[in-house]
């Protein structure tokens, strides 16, 4: 008879792993921490701490640092996590360019490339030129316990495959999981991009703890959602749940390739933007653009000094992200929204649409409780969520993953 993993119990060992997880995680946040601070966040006694932190240092995850001041300001024993023994590498694969990272699992940055490839190269010829970037890294950082993948959406995480990759095809049959799953001597995690995205705005974006639930809002060449809710990312039956680049908002508008009509993502992507920025704002181009990214700053940069028909567009894709958050806000009852990736460069020109459109549309109830941010991470979102999807699976299972002496 299968394991139904949603009903499976937990034995001893499995308990153990879980605490020991609980602890790292909560390091994972801080810079130093007393046990008596990890004690109060996890409900732990004193003495199961006392005893999960001495076998985490024996094992060379945590180690003591100095004293840190405590309630009455007793002094107690700082605890640290040995993050910069603990390396992964973030891979992200996009439509026109792959990078590649190297970062602690307290997301400080090592390095980072990128690698540009066309439309039309063949796929196979891609594959082969990561692998051989990330055989070079995993020789130069020797502390690497895994690798993390962000492919874009709608990534198909049983089967390994991206089930639809607008205007490349080619990519619909390369099986991620076969084809990197064995290739190192590493665990290798793949998820697609806006799941990355959440996974690095929650272990990396400093919102504070505790949070519930956070929506990460995906607005660049694509448009996607990925939502951590009470510590684990929503996933649906084949991965793709919170796919709200999909949802329509007009059901009689201009057919997707997905099949649906008048989906989000013919309104606010950095395609769409750029689509019609083209057309009504040719002179931003007459200089050709170094990428999509720069392409869609070009026009923010217009509009904020001043540009009348660059302020028209903005606020129209403002709208319609507004429009976008609404159904986060319904769908998912996020405490946090961050919106992220090229669009997000609008920033504040882009902030009080959108909160005029979820004060309009939202139960006031409801809408008075989230906050939407633009993300301020520097790193590409999708990268580092690439480096999250990693260092969230580590994380949960320290014994079997992060380096011990
Ligand atoms: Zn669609």
């Amino acid at each position: 008879m299968k394991k139904i993993k949603e009903v499976a119990g937990n034995n001893t060992s499995d308990l153990v792993e879980m605490n020991r997880s609980a602890i790292v995680r909560i390091l994972q946040q801080m810079d130093v921490c007393s046990r008596a601070d990890i004690a109060k966040i996890t409900g732990l006694t004193q003495a199961s701490i006392t005893k999960i932190v001495a076998v985490l240092i024996d094992m060379g995850i945590v180690t003591e640092v100095g004293f840190v001041k405590g309630e009455g300001n007793r002094r107690s024993i700082g605890l640290r996590l040995n993050a910069e023994k603990n390396l992964v590498i973030g891979v992200k694969f996009s439509r026109h360019v792959f990078s590649i990272g190297v970062f602690d699992i307290r997301g400080k940055v090592y390095t980072q490339q990128e690698t540009e490839f066309g439309l039309d190269e063949f796929a196979s010829d891609v594959v082969v030129e990561m692998k051989k970037q990330i055989h070079d890294l995993l020789k130069k950082y020797k502390n690497v316990v895994a690798i993390g993948f962000a492919v874009p959406g709608p990534y198909l995480r049983k089967e390994g495959r991206i089930a639809l990759v607008t205007k490349m095809p080619s990519w619909q049959n390369v099986n991620f999981v076969e084809e990197f799953e064995n290739e190192f001597d590493k665990p290798v995690f793949i998820e697609q991009d806006a799941n990355a995205g959440a996974l690095a705005e929650w272990w990396f974006g400093n919102h504070g703890r505790p949070i519930n639930s956070l929506a990460y809002f995906l607005a660049g060449e694509g448009v996607g959602s990925g939502i951590v809710d009470h510590d684990r990312l929503i996933l649906g039956n084949l991965g793709i749940a919170s796919e709200i680049g999909h949802i329509s908002i007009d059901v009689k508008g201009p057919a997707c390739e997905c099949g649906n009509k008048g989906c989000l993502e013919l309104y606010c992507s950095a395609n769409a933007l750029l689509k019609k920025a083209e057309e009504i704002l040719p002179e931003l181009f007459e200089e050709e653009y170094e990428n999509r990214w720069e392409a869609c700053n070009r026009v923010f940069l217009a509009a904020k000094e001043g540009n009348e028909k660059a302020l028209e567009l903005t606020e129209e894709i403002a709208e319609y992200l507004g429009y976008g958050c609404v159904t986060l806000i319904n769908a998912y009852d996020p405490e946090i929204i961050v919106i992220g990736d090229s669009i997000s460069q609008g920033g504040d020109l882009l902030l009080p649409t959108i909160n005029k459109i979820v004060k309009e549309r939202v139960i006031p109830e409801i809408s008075g409780k989230v906050q939407i941010k633009i993300s301020k991470l520097t790193v590409d979102p999708t990268l580092y969520g690439a480096a999250a999807i990693a260092t969230d699976k580590v994380l949960r299972k320290p014994s079997e993953y992060l380096v011990s002496k």
